[in-house]
């Protein structure tokens, strides 16, 4: 069974999905990450990443981390 999502923060079930460029923390850099598929919780603005939006995610740091290791 599958179950609402809710919001991880503050539990709400009002979550639109919409594309935004979602901001990560990488150390100490703050990078951005354009477009990616996120549930945005309508009562608290808080951004969660949907399965395929956390694929984006996860593929960009990788990225990410070879560029770095490339200029390293
Ligand atoms: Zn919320």
């Amino acid at each position: 069974m599958k179950k609402k999502p809710l919001c991880d923060k503050c539990g709400s079930q009002n979550l639109k999905v919409q594309l935004v460029t979602y901001p990560m923390q990488m150390g100490e850099k703050q990078i951005t990450i354009g477009r990616v598929t996120v549930r945005k919780c309508l009562d608290c603005n808080h951004l969660i990443p949907t399965e395929k939006g956390q694929e984006k995610i996860t593929r960009c740091m990788i990225n990410m981390m070879d560029i770095m290791m490339l200029h390293g």
